[in-house]
């Protein structure tokens, strides 16, 4: 006989067959009944001992967080909260826990509590259900991009370019930190350092994926990215996950619709496969709104929320739209916000990306046509002189979750670009000649993998989404 994981078990008509179990003791009460749960979905197995059959040391073992092993017969439940059960006919202790010591009490943790064992915070149902939805979330990604005929292509980890110009990298040497080779100027002599020159974590892959779209036509990346950015938010992580797929032929409208079908249907991949652990997390989260009062309670509840997002086609409005409105808004009028919106050209704050999703639009909004002044290099620069072809897509409760742009194939246009913002073009030799052999339009975009989890899950803080979060002062496990 083989274990049968418990996800299937409570699949099956109960008809007295054997089966075995393996898994983690959640709670034991009684001397008789055991939840158990093996990772395999939220729910446990209620397992009956027979307290009369089974050794008093044996009995003393099954204790919470305690890994056992169970055999008996499955048989229709008499008690409520479940259809079947496991009548045991034996259990073996395979791992003990002292339940003295075990942080993990039966009762309700706080997220911040549970953030510092985040070693053993899989055990628990909210973390269970969280991190079962990010890996459908990822699979679905890239079944996604698979069927459309996409190369996933990996980009390098360790690169000497920082794609954003915004300098925010974590350098990466293997230098003796205490002795650090200078050269006759005194500056660091980076040409004694691993890779000969500076190198660091990178910030995207964007630019060697336009490499691999220039030739396959289109690629995607799915890894990691590293930002030293200082910003202590809910939505900002050191190390964090991205999608960045990068299409050949494609203008900003064909970018768009790449970005709002691929949205769609992850959150509904979700929604069919992971209806257990969106449920869980529904009700949890509608049990913690009870504790607010009425008008801080949300309109839609999660499922509701992910529901109206797959069904409804995001609002697209340009930059110049936006602030216009946001400058009209009594928000902005009664001086709501805390920067208020006076002037074209401004950067939109999270505040602003808020209003505009959560109050104006109540949904998803699309903001293409930035000023070029706020945006990247390698954006495709409008006829106006200002703008360019970028595009933002703000989801509500999360604020910017995409952001992208069409990229300036015209070689004249981008090195004119790259030189008036003192970026220096020898560096980016091997990017430039995708525009001096056989150049063409493209665009592309980057889907922060958390920050879609966070949504889907209905969680507030990106700490909670990921595994093992680094952040400023904090890099645990
Ligand atoms: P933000 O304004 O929120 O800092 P950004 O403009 O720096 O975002 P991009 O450089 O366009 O973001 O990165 C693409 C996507 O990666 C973002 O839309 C977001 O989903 C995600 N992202 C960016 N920075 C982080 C971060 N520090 N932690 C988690 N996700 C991030
Ligand atoms: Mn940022």
């Amino acid at each position: 006989m083989t274990r049968v994981k418990i996800k299937e078990i409570l699949s099956l008509s109960p008809q007295g067959q054997e089966v075995i179990v393996k898994g983690w003791v959640r709670t034991f009460r009684n001397n008789q009944f055991i939840a158990l749960n093996d990772g395999s979905t939220n729910n446990n197995l209620q397992v009956v001992v027979d307290f009369n059959a089974t050794e008093e040391t044996i009995l003393k073992r099954i204790t919470t967080g305690a890994a056992i092993c169970a055999t008996g017969k499955l048989i229709a439940s008499q008690g409520k909260g479940q259809t079947v059960e496991l009548n045991a006919t034996s259990v073996q202790i395979i791992g003990d826990s002292d339940a003295e010591k075990y942080p993990l009490q039966p009762k309700k943790h706080s997220l911040e509590f549970l953030r510092e064992i985040a070693h053993l915070r899989f055990r628990t149902n909210t973390f269970g259900a969280v991190f079962r939805i990010r890996h459908s979330l990822a699979y679905a990604v890239h079944k996604f991009f698979n069927d459309k005929g996409f190369v996933y292509l990996h980009t390098p980890i360790i690169t000497a370019s920082d794609a954003e110009g915004a300098g925010e990298t974590f350098a990466v040497t293997n230098f003796d930190l205490n002795n650090i080779p200078k050269n006759d100027k005194g500056e660091i002599d980076f040409k004694q350092d691993f890779f000969g020159k500076h190198t660091n974590l990178t910030v995207s892959g964007q630019l060697e994926g336009e490499l691999g779209a220039m030739a396959f036509g289109d690629i995607y990346t799915f890894g990691p990215t590293f930002r030293a950015e200082n910003s202590n938010t809910t939505r900002h992580l050191a190390e964090f996950w991205m999608i960045e797929p990068e299409m050949a032929f494609y203008d900003l409208n064909d970018n768009m619709d790449l970005a709002e079908e691929l949205l769609h249907y992850v959150i509904n991949y979700a929604l069919e496969h992971n209806k257990e652990d969106i449920e869980f997390l529904n009700t949890r989260l509608l049990d913690e709104e009870k504790q607010k009062p009425q008008n801080e309670r949300s309109e839609l509840n999660l499922l509701e929320k992910l529901q109206f997002c797959v069904t409804n086609k995001f609002e697209r409005i340009t930059y110049t739209q936006a602030i216009d409105i946001l400058k009209e808004s009594s928000h902005n009028k009664k001086k709501k916000f805390q920067y208020l919106i006076n002037e074209w050209g401004v950067d939109m704050q999270s505040e602003h990306e808020r209003y505009l999703v959560e109050k104006h639009f109540k949904k998803p909004v699309i903001i293409t046509d930035y000023p070029a002044a706020i945006k990247s290099f390698y954006m495709r620069q409008n006829e106006d002189g200002k703008t360019v072809r970028a595009m933002d897509i703000l989801f509500p409760g999360i604020g910017e979750i995409v952001g992208g742009s069409q990229r300036e194939e015209r070689l004249d246009k981008l090195e004119a670009r790259m030189n008036a913002m003192n970026i220096p073009t020898e560096e980016l030799q091997w990017y430039l000649d995708t525009r001096r052999f056989g150049t063409c339009e493209h665009a592309g975009f980057g889907l922060g993998f958390e920050r879609l989890v966070l949504f889907v899950t209905g969680m507030t803080n990106i700490r909670d989404v990921i595994p093992f979060p680094r952040t400023p002062k904090n890099c645990e496990f």
